[in-house]
């Protein structure tokens, strides 16, 4: 066996390739021919499989350690499959701080279709296993059920977004497990490089490949692998059910993002670690959220299972300054959502990704108004850093002129001027 960043490189061989190009091949073909009525071809439609997407179907659950793997056309599509193996009547208990798009899929979909949803600290074990076991009383959106069974399932993020929460995979799938619920992880801000949750206990890995594993913001893909045959052939026929498969081409974005992925992220976590040490001790930032800035790190990461802290952060501004000030005057990061490329990108959870939440649901999760989102390039540090401090002295300027209106405002209110 190759070990991780050969696998990365190669994935697993290619058989039917002849020409000795050292490239999988792209098949841009929906249909494959039959050699005679009597035989059942390996490929036969598109949308069922093709070598393209099997090869990268095959690579991600190499790198994940698991049995089997299926490509989406986008990481909402991969986790509607991954939901639909649930039926009416159970019960999913929900990491608290999960993507927007997944909380409105859980919530506005699949709510509407019988299947309950419960939002638990997943920081809390004894909550969880309250949660599980069906002893608690809490729901998704705050009303009250009556409750008797065990959970299905327990669905959560490792890396939390934005606030950088760490959920360990290891002790929630065990308690998931505890009550025969299965554990399904996003592992999207991680990714196998830096953590394989199956390993640790989980049951299924789901992926926005858009972010990392791509990693150039070019394509959406959602990737999902699984451990068990069973849960796989409900998968599979979600994926050849509902369609929304990888196409051949974008399957190929993916496999060569991938090859990368170990190099980048290194890249991307040593930005990531010198830009959250500058912010810690910038005057005009508040709290920093990273991980790695924590005095336990090498705690959090051991107990957790985890090589790397990834390169997302986030922080807040001192009250009075405003971080669109920031933001609005950045020039390498750029002002947009999504993470995980080669390129900075910066962001204003609460009017940006974040905007979806009511906002007391959002302040009660802890995203205020004042947090900003930082997905960290492979730029040099040096370069992001300059350009934070430029941003933040544009804001000062700001904040100054603001306060010397005030005073006026206030001196003239006050009759100073009269
Ligand atoms: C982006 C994202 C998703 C959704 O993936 P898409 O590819 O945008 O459909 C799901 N989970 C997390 C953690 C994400 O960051």
């Amino acid at each position: 066996m190759t070990r991780f960043n050969t696998q990365l490189v190669h994935g697993l061989p290619v058989n039917d390739n002849n020409t000795g190009a050292v490239n999988p091949p792209i098949y841009n073909s929906s249909t494959y021919a039959y050699e005679s009525v009597d035989t059942m071809p390996r490929w036969d439609y598109a949308r069922s499989g093709n070598p393209t997407r099997d090869f990268l179907e095959r690579q991600i659950a190499q790198l994940e350690h698991g049995t089997r793997g299926f490509a989406f056309a986008s990481g909402l599509a991969a986790i509607h499959a991954v939901l639909s193996i649930f039926k009416p009547g159970d019960r999913i208990i929900v990491g608290k701080n999960i993507y927007g798009g997944t909380y409105s899929l859980f919530n506005e979909y699949f709510a509407e279709r019988g299947i309950t949803f419960e939002a638990v600290d997943t920081a809390d074990y004894d909550a969880l296993d309250a949660a599980v076991s069906g002893r608690a009383r809490v729901t998704f959106d705050g009303r009250e059920l009556a409750q008797t069974s065990a959970a299905k399932a327990v669905y959560f993020e490792v890396l939390t977004n934005p606030l950088l929460q760490v959920n360990n995979v290891n002790r929630i799938s065990a308690i998931a497990h505890r009550y025969g619920a299965i554990s399904i992880v996003d592992n999207t801000f991680v990714t196998p490089y830096l953590q394989q949750p199956l390993d640790l206990g989980a049951d299924v890995v789901v992926h926005s490949a858009t972010k990392y594993l791509a990693g150039h913001s070019e394509v959406t893909a959602g990737l999902v692998v699984v451990l068990d045959d069973e849960i796989g052939r409900s998968i599979y026929f979600a994926q050849n059910r509902f369609g929304g498969v990888l196409a051949p081409a974008e399957c190929n974005d993916v496999r060569r993002g991938i090859q990368t992925l170990a190099l980048r992220m290194d890249r991307q976590q040593e930005n990531a670690q010198a830009i959250a040490e500058y912010l810690l001790v910038h005057p005009l930032v508040k709290s920093v959220h990273y991980p790695g800035v924590r005095a336990d790190r090498a705690h959090v990461l051991a107990e957790n299972g985890l090589r790397g802290f990834g390169g997302v952060l986030s922080f807040e501004v001192v009250p009075g300054v405003d971080p669109g000030v920031v933001l609005d005057n950045l020039h390498i990061f750029r002002l947009a959502v999504s993470l995980g490329a080669v390129e900075s990108l910066a962001e204003l959870p609460c009017r940006m990704t974040h905007f979806e939440l009511p906002k007391a649901e959002r302040l009660k999760v802890g995203i205020t108004d004042e947090l900003v989102r930082l997905a960290v390039g492979i730029e040099d540090a040096s370069d992001l850093i300059e350009d934070l401090g430029q941003a933040f002295d544009k804001a000062y300027e700001a904040y100054l002129k603001n306060h010397a209106e005030l005073d006026t405002f206030s001196q003239v209110a006050s009759g100073v001027f009269a």
